[in-house]
Order: C-alpha cells, then sequence, then structure tokens
C-alpha cells in the first residue's frame, strides 16, 4: 500500500494517472491520493471526477483522501465547508501548531518556549489534544505523519508523554480512525505506533510521495514495522 501521495492538485510533480501507473510498476495495489486542501480550495469536484475517471483503467485500489492541517485545540480541520460526495478520507496534519487561538507557526511557538513564555508539555497537549478533538469531530480521519512539527520545535518525539498518545489512540479505536507511518518525515516512532497497534487501529505506510518515482519506496517505515514485531 501507499497511502499517501500528493499531484499536480495541489504540490505534487506529476499527475494522478501517473501516481496510479507509477504505483502499477512498484507493485502496489492500494493508493490513496492526499491532495492539499484550505478552506478556500475549489478544485475538489474536479479531482473526485478526475479520481473516478483513473480508477476506471486500473486494478489498483484507489481512495480519494484530502490532507488539511489542524486548526485549532477544537480539532477543526483547514477544509471547506461543504466537500464534495466522494471525499473518503481526511488527513488531520499537523502542518502549524494548533493553539487553542487558532495555527501557530513553528518559528514562533519554538522562541515562546526558549524565552520560557511557554511550556513545552503545553505545547504538547495541545497538538495531542487537537489532533484527538478531530478525530472525534469528523468521521473518516487519518492521523497524518503524527509530531511531524516536533522537530522544527525542539522537542523529542520520545519527551511525548504515554498518556496523552494513549488518550489519542483511545480515541482513534472508538471513532474507526487510522494512523498513518510517513516515510518522508520519518515519523512516527514505533513507540508511539504501538498504543494504536494494541487498541486495534489499522496502520497505513505512505511514502507521502510528491513525485511518482518515489512512490512505494519504504525504508523508514520497513524499521518500524520490524521494531514493532521485535516486542
Ligand atoms: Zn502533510
Amino acid at each position: 500500500m501507499d497511502m499517501q501521495t500528493h499531484s499536480t492538485f495541489s504540490d505534487g510533480r506529476d499527475s494522478i494517472a501517473d501516481n496510479v501507473a507509477a504505483a502499477e510498476r512498484a507493485g502496489i495495489s492500494r493508493l490513496t491520493c492526499t491532495d492539499h486542501v484550505r478552506r478556500d480550495t475549489d478544485y475538489l469536484p474536479d479531482y473526485v471526477a478526475e479520481i473516478r475517471r483513473v480508477r476506471e483503467g486500473t486494478d489498483v485500489e484507489i481512495t480519494c483522501g484530502i490532507e488539511a492541517k489542524v486548526l485549532d485545540t477544537s480539532g477543526a480541520l483547514d477544509v471547506p465547508d461543504e466537500l464534495p460526495d466522494g471525499i473518503e478520507a481526511l488527513y488531520a496534519a499537523d502542518h502549524q501548531v494548533a493553539t487553542p487561538d487558532g495555527p501557530r507557526k513553528p518559528d514562533e511557538i519554538k522562541e515562546r518556549i526558549e524565552s520560557g513564555e511557554l511550556e513545552a508539555g503545553q505545547v504538547l497537549e495541545w497538538i495531542v489534544g487537537a489532533t484527538e478533538a478531530t478525530v472525534r469531530r469528523y468521521d473518516a480521519v487519518v492521523i497524518c505523519h503524527l509530531f511531524s512539527v516536533l522537530p522544527k520545535l525542539g522537542i523529542a518525539e520520545d519527551d511525548v508523554p504515554l498518556e496523552l498518545i494513549e488518550s489519542l489512540a483511545d480515541a482513534a479505536a472508538e471513532r474507526g480512525a487510522k494512523i498513518e507511518i510517513d516515510e518522508r518525515w520519518s515519523c512516527p516512532s514505533a513507540r508511539t505506533i504501538r498504543p494504536f497497534v494494541e487498541r486495534g487501529v489499522p496502520l497505513f505506510l505512505s511514502t507521502d510521495s510528491h513525485r511518482s518515482d518515489t512512490i512505494g519506496q519504504y525504508e523508514y517505515a520497513l524499521e518500524v514495522l520490524r521494531e514493532l514485531s521485535d516486542q
């Protein structure tokens, strides 16, 4: 499988048809399109129609997803108010830090932690709590490259309290959400993933490809799987 890929509909280099052809060559049988959206995105009807068209000519099972950032601790996603029929998965991403007052740039939060104005523990509660709120608020959420924002804040993934991760995993199990291992961002770690696996949350592998020639090429994700199966 490759459950996160980007095309020319957002910031990918290649078309959806090119990505699917590359998936066929790589022996991938399940592929998810996850182009980036924002509140004012207007390409979604064309996107859904193009995925339907490409499905006709392939045996690859294609899911029509979109990726958007978590905006704040209410769990709101940066998506248009009305989504067209045919959107099957919402990828909830930590592209910025979701605070009670909306998204903040990682640089700004890092400075506020360094100056002592904010505690790293508080920021982690916001990030994980906001993601949990998203999982509870929307159907069909995939937790996307969880903790990719932490290196930009100078926080190690190992420093996230396990209780926070377990609370998110509980919500994911209750709501039928999924979690991915993201090759491009090399996260989350086996330690983060384990509580999800223990609760039966489906685990996706994603390259997060922005070009067709990296689709289905894994190293980091396989290491995490090996670490999980060693336990
Ligand atoms: Zn992303």
